[in-house]
């Protein structure tokens, strides 16, 4: 299984448009891009490929990283950051099904599918597929399940996908606070690669109009406000769930510029292969492999 980190940012990601912050301006400097959150999964023994969410930024993420177009596509949630890249499938895709979960959300009175289904009825080439949340579906050859994580007001799920060959592990927290319900918890374990929202670290929850929430021991938040997780949460879920290899996604650009490129936060263009036996980071020189959490 070959992954790639298309879009690591969160919604207006980094840089962001008009912003001058430090980090923005060092992002540009840099040449670094934080677009707006996208991951492909591609499994190389059946030569097919998986997108979890559709970037607004899905043609710019195509564009600049070698990884073909994908057989099928999962949605986490309606946030425009994770689903309005679909109209990219509009004359590109012959045939584009399209996986969500099917319960309905009291929020808007439809289920994930049932917005997806409704926003883009005019997309004939697509087709959306509902999906049982906790229950695992066969898509590309690999084993998917979604697993229902907090994200208030609306549905989101986290993502958990099994080669069944080699047993490789990848799982994705999705938008969430700390609050991830146990069953989810339980499908979540011991990933080779987790990939976790760590939206600002905990420093900045005095920012936040509701300040942090599920506070460690030591009084540190683990969410900020009630939808996303802190770096200090999504490191503590990471060892919590016995994680081998971390990398922090959905990063906002308030992360302070000497943090903002630290590791183990994740920038665009990231690709690991998971084998079973271990992670390989394949985008650099310098493989990596073992616990490298910190
Ligand atoms: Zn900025
Ligand atoms: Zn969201
Ligand atoms: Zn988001």
């Amino acid at each position: 299984m070959r992954v790639t980190l298309l879009g690591t940012g969160d919604t207006t990601g980094t840089p962001t448009v008009g912003c001058d912050c430090a980090t923005c301006a060092d992002a540009r400097a840099r040449g670094i891009e934080r677009s707006r959150f996208s991951v492909h999964i591609e499994n190389e023994r059946t030569d097919e490929s998986i997108l979890v969410d559709l970037s607004p930024d899905f043609r710019q993420q195509f564009l600049s990283h070698a990884v073909p177009l994908p057989d099928a596509a999962v949605v986490t949630h309606i946030h425009f950051d994770h689903l309005d890249g679909l109209g990219n499938a509009y004359r590109v895709f012959d045939d584009l099904p399209v996986y969500a979960a099917n319960g309905v959300d009291p929020e808007t009175g439809e289920s994930v599918a049932e917005t997806i289904r409704r926003k883009y009825d005019y997309l004939d080439r697509v087709s959306v597929h509902d999906v049982t949340p906790l229950a695992s579906i066969e898509i590309c050859g690999l084993e998917l399940t979604l697993v229902p994580v907090e994200h208030p007001p609306l549905l989101c799920f986290g993502l958990v996908v099994v080669d069944p060959e080699t047993g490789a592990k990848l799982s994705l927290s999705g938008d969430t606070s700390y609050d991830i319900p146990v069953d989810s918890r339980d499908r979540l374990r011991d990933p080779d690669l987790f990939l976790a929202d760590a939206i600002v670290p905990a420093a900045l929850c005095d920012r936040h109009p509701l300040g942090g929430s599920h506070h460690d021991a030591d009084g540190v938040p683990r969410s900020f406000g009630t939808k996303h997780m802190t770096r200090e949460g999504a490191l503590a879920l990471a060892d919590e769930l016995g994680a081998n290899v971390t990398r922090l996604v959905h990063t906002a650009h308030y992360y302070p510029a000497d943090e903002a490129f630290e590791e183990p936060l994740a920038v665009d263009g990231e690709q690991y292969r998971l084998d079973g036996t271990g992670v390989t980071r394949l985008d650099t020189a310098t493989a990596e492999s073992g616990p490298t959490t910190d």
